[in-house]
């Protein structure tokens, strides 16, 4: 058997929205890329000839998940001017028909991959071009645990865009083959790009397949008008995806800002998941998510970035829009919340919770280095730490990231 990896450290591990284990000698023995043992230094068994100790000044804690991010809009996030509809067709769409180029396509996922990993993210749904190439580049370039979809949109877009989109399932056959479920999620960028009876069909063949489902849904009242406007025969925006089939619990919806009680139902009933996404939701001026109907309806959700909405990919700067959003609105939140969700219950929504997203014996070695703060150990007041200052500051607290047993410390 290989020799072993013990990181020594204080060790932060999520295990739901209101508990986490905390180690202030802690240590996380690693074999293969997995990790063997979780626990007090002290308790661990002791190391055995051959294995390493590393001691890592700072805390734990898993890896990040982000479940709802546009590699396409890397390089243009953060330039918001106005709301949803005229964003896109000022700054977003030209630039994903850069996409269709697969040597720019390929320098960027270089950076878009280079730049997360250093953010401390390891995994995440993503959203690509419309271009079915630049999935299969990204998917090459990926550095995590990836699931990433081309954006469906033959419709309500740029004729270059339409283009370049798949326009019935069996052109999306041969890419969702070639990557399978684990890496491949159908993609249907939101209900106005796709006529009903394809987004039925892409519901029949994510179900038939067992593919996960990211799609858009409620974020802004102008998109909500229209929305009503094209599927007349839909009870609710909601409905449109229920009557295609793409409700489910392998569906991730962004945002759900401005659902009537009826929608909240149904999405409880279908086991769907929520990626919410603060930080964007401010930047385009869409709403607060209500996180108190979120709760009251059972919904299972985690935190995402929505970059390039989401003016930063580092997802401790979505935590720190998380907790001051919810508070300003008089909901309680805690920072314990804040990074369960944005780390096991990212792994819970895509469905990995067996593979990552906290400290369990067989899961993948994934962690983040990050500073410790003065003072007793005491895990909320470290996380209001961790969570302070300015977005550059926030993308760069990282000290390393640990990706499948391979320890990358920033230097
Ligand atoms: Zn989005």
């Amino acid at each position: 058997m290989s020799a072993a990896t013990v990181y020594r450290a204080t060790i932060l591990n999520p295990q739901g929205p209101e508990r986490m284990a905390v180690y202030a000698d802690g240590a996380l023995r690693v074999r293969e890329g997995r990790i063997e043992a979780v626990g007090a230094f002290d308790a661990l068994s002791p190391p055995r000839a051959g294995d390493t100790l590393v001691e890592l000044d700072g805390v734990l804690v898993p890896g990040f998940y982000d479940v709802h991010i546009h590699w396409v809009q890397h390089r243009v996030r953060g330039r918001f001017a106005a709301e949803l509809m005229p964003w896109l067709r000022e700054y977003i769409w030209p630039e994903e028909a850069r996409y269709g180029d697969a040597g720019f396509a390929a320098a960027a996922a270089r950076t878009f991959f280079a730049d997360t990993v250093r953010a401390g993210t390891v995994a995440g749904l993503c959203y690509s071009s419309p271009h079915p190439e630049a999935v299969r580049v990204a998917v090459a370039a990926a550095q995590g645990d990836w699931l990433i979809g081309d954006a469906v949109m033959p419709e309500y877009a740029p004729a270059e865009l339409r283009a370049a989109s798949i326009h019935t399932v069996d052109e999306l056959d041969p890419l969702a083959r070639e990557l399978g479920p684990a890496r491949y999620a159908i993609t249907p960028r939101f209900a106005l790009n796709c006529p009903a009876p394809l987004l039925a069909a892409l519901g029949a063949y994510a179900q038939a397949h067992g593919h996960f489902v990211q799609t858009h849904l409620s974020e802004s009242p102008q998109e909500i008008r229209e929305v009503a406007a094209a599927f007349p025969e839909a009870e609710d925006y909601t409905d449109v995806y229920d009557r295609a089939g793409l409700l489910g619990p392998r569906s991730v919806l962004g945002h759900c800002i401005h659902l009537a009680p009826r929608e909240w139902r149904v999405l409880a009933a279908r086991g769907c998941r929520v990626a919410h996404c603060p930080s964007s939701n401010e930047a385009l001026d869409s709403g607060r998510m209500p996180l108190e109907r979120v709760r009251e309806h059972g919904v299972h959700w985690a935190l995402a970035s929505d970059v390039g909405a989401g003016p930063s990919h580092a997802m401790l700067h979505v935590m720190q829009r998380f907790l001051a959003q919810h508070r300003a609105a008089g909901v309680p939140v805690t920072g314990v919340e804040a990074l369960y969700r944005a780390t096991l219950a990212g792994a819970e929504c895509m469905g990995r919770a067996a593979q990552g997203g906290n400290f369990e014996p067989d899961k993948r070695a994934d962690f983040v280095l990050l500073p410790r703060p003065g003072g007793t150990p005491d895990a909320e007041g470290w996380l209001a730490d961790w969570t302070r200052g300015t977005q550059l500051e926030l993308e760069s607290r990282p000290l390393g990231t640990c990706l499948a047993g391979q320890w990358r410390a920033v230097g």
